[in-house]
């Protein structure tokens, strides 16, 4: 009988195993996880059975790089098993290999047991390909190579600066979710990304870290006692001297020296903000690198202020490890909109079309109602009605029920219904609630808006009210982006159009163009957010909900083009946001 190892976390194995040396760090000897305490949470979800999938969206200071070494030997060591490090380009896969995994390997003693006669140069032992005596292996590939990524299945997959990645490997197709299906022989797979982020909206690693349980490192305040997450706008210095900068509490506003700050770092605490759904996801920001002092930060924040854009980028991508808003300002022009309307003759315009929706505003008069139908990439306008009357009595809801329970005639012959409708409880909340609760079964639910433009796009239901009614929170602006953005698109076979009919007034676009987004500065930093134009803005709100009641229902086009007609009966519950991101849903 094999004696089995004993079952260590990553940071255990870590701190009993690892060796620094003086090239490679700047605390020679024995690795010691509690230098950067965050590291722990991060490394031990890869020996937890409960995470597959794990998200680290951080700044480039925060020693990554000792975290993908610690994961790699403790796989190689410890669980072996067939590990791939997917790297942006074969270039970098090599550097990689040669700069940081073959240090590691050489410096580890616990290898050396492990490692052939390295004189011998063999194909099991190359650059990008290592065998080890107990069994593990380790390729290491570029995502800018399909060759690399088509081959033997795998256990543990680091994707590493996974914002790099070209949109395909060649013309075989992404090269995440190549990569990942190669994971899908084994039960217990870990599957990791590892950036800082890029354009906001056009990030991987955004994108991944949103559908994961988002998880930050909250440090309490020496003075007050308060958690809290640290963040660049508490960090303040006299002007034109970086070297003053402090960290101020968000709570009781004490400044914290940079030793004390670093004490706070090691006895800081992962904090999740979304329910864990089977992904670990972990942001951290370079505010929190016990390797740096504030100073350095505010130094190099002014100096990238003063250089322009796209030193300001780099700060804020590697530094603050957030997304850059990558914002057009200019309004959209209502009639420029208004001169695409056509008249779709009473018959959904598209066989192509799989879902109807429906979103609802309720006013102190009337009640408003907006229903689209969804092709795989395009949106189109099919019913506008208004119904008057109080919604604090019962005949408004009744002419907006009968309205969602019609049929819509389908070119295809067989009718469609609306599949799930999405009401705003922001007004008369306690009426929403009931007919959200009546109708349950032809998909009606209750929604509430969620500001900030960080916010997922649809949130997960809550029941958290008195009614004990499901209400779904939105991240309006989210949406309204890209809204606003489908709105600019001017070429009616291109991705993301939205159609309108003929049969839809003038109030109708001046309400649709009633926002615009404007870029507002915070500490020199662009943040964007929404301008009114006008009084009135129910349509644009109506098309945000519309979308949102769309993307809830993570609609598999496929399979609705295959059952047209059944599809309100069929359609299921969301487990997570959906967005264009398919690389994240295939997971
Ligand atoms: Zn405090």
């Amino acid at each position: 009988m094999t004696k089995l190892p004993p079952k260590l976390t990553v940071a255990q194995w870590a701190d009993a195993e690892r060796m620094l040396t003086r090239e490679s760090s700047p605390f020679p000897g024995k690795w010691d996880t509690g230098r950067a305490e965050f590291q722990r949470g991060i490394m031990d979800t890869f020996s937890d059975p409960k995470v597959q999938r794990i998200v680290c969206m951080t700044a480039s200071q925060i020693g990554k790089t000792e975290i993908l070494n610690n994961i790699c030997g403790y796989f190689v060591h410890h669980d072996p098993c067939p590990c791939l490090v997917l790297q942006p380009t074969l270039e970098m896969a090599r550097a990689w290999s040669v700069d940081r995994l073959a240090p590691m390997i050489s410096n580890t003693p616990a290898f050396r047991k492990l490692i052939g006669d390295p004189r011998l140069k063999d194909g099991d032992n190359t650059i990008l390909f290592k065998t080890f005596k107990n069994g593990a292996r380790i390729s290491i590939a570029g995502s800018n190579s399909p060759v690399s990524l088509a081959s033997r299945p795998i256990r543990l997959l680091l994707m590493d600066e996974i914002d790099r990645y070209p949109p395909s490997a060649g013309s075989e197709g992404d090269p995440a979710i190549l990569a990942i299906r190669r994971t899908q022989n084994f039960f217990n797979r870990k599957i990791a990304m590892f950036s800082t982020p890029t354009v906001k909206g056009e990030s991987r690693i955004e994108a991944a870290f949103e559908d994961s349980d988002q998880r930050y490192y909250n440090i309490d305040c020496h003075a007050c006692g308060e958690a809290q997450v640290l963040e660049w706008s508490q960090v303040r210095w006299e002007k034109d001297q970086p070297e003053t900068a402090k960290y101020h509490c968000k709570f009781c506003d004490a400044e914290w020296s940079d030793v004390q700050r670093k004490q706070g770092i090691k006895t800081g605490k992962w904090v999740a903000s979304k329910e864990f759904n089977g992904i670990a996801g972990f942001h951290l920001n370079g505010l929190y690198s016990p390797f740096s002092d504030l100073h350095e930060f505010a130094s190099l924040f002014l100096q990238s202020k003063h250089t322009g854009q796209s030193a300001l980028r780099v700060f804020v991508n590697t530094v603050l490890a957030e997304g850059w808003e990558d914002y057009e300002g200019d309004e959209i022009q209502t009639h420029e909109i208004m001169v695409r309307a056509k008249n779709y003759e009473a018959v959904l315009p598209d066989g192509s079309i799989g879902v109807l929706c429906a979103s609802a505003d309720v006013q102190a008069d009337r009640i408003e109602c907006l229903v689209c139908a969804y092709s795989k990439d395009q949106t189109y306008v099919v019913g506008f009605q208004i119904f008057y009357g109080s919604p604090t009595s019962i005949s408004v809801w009744d002419d907006l029920e009968k309205y969602l329970r019609q049929t819509w005639p389908h070119t295809s012959g067989q009718d469609l219904r609306v599949t799930r409708t999405f009401i705003d409880s922001g007004y008369e909340t306690g009426s929403v609630y009931q007919f959200c609760k009546r109708n349950e079964s032809i998909g009606v639910r209750a929604i509430k808006g969620v500001g900030g433009i960080n916010r997922g796009e649809v949130g997960r239901p809550s029941k958290n009210n008195s009614a004990r009614c499901n209400v779904w929170p939105l991240g309006v602006d989210t949406l309204k982006t890209q809204i606003l953005a489908r709105l600019k698109i001017e070429d009616d076979n291109a991705s993301g159009y939205i159609h309108f009919p003929d049969f839809l007034d003038e109030e109708f676009f001046l309400q649709l163009t009633a926002e615009k987004r404007i870029k507002r500065y915070v500490k020199g930093i662009p943040k964007m957010e929404f301008k009114r134009l006008r009084p009135r803005n129910e349509a644009l709100d109506l098309m945000v909900y519309n979308l949102a009641a769309f993307r809830s229902l993570n609609a598999n086009f496929t399979m609705i083009q295959k059952r047209l007609g059944e599809v309100r009966e069929k359609a299921t519950e969301p487990r997570g946001r959906k967005g264009t991101r398919n690389f994240i849903t295939q997971w």
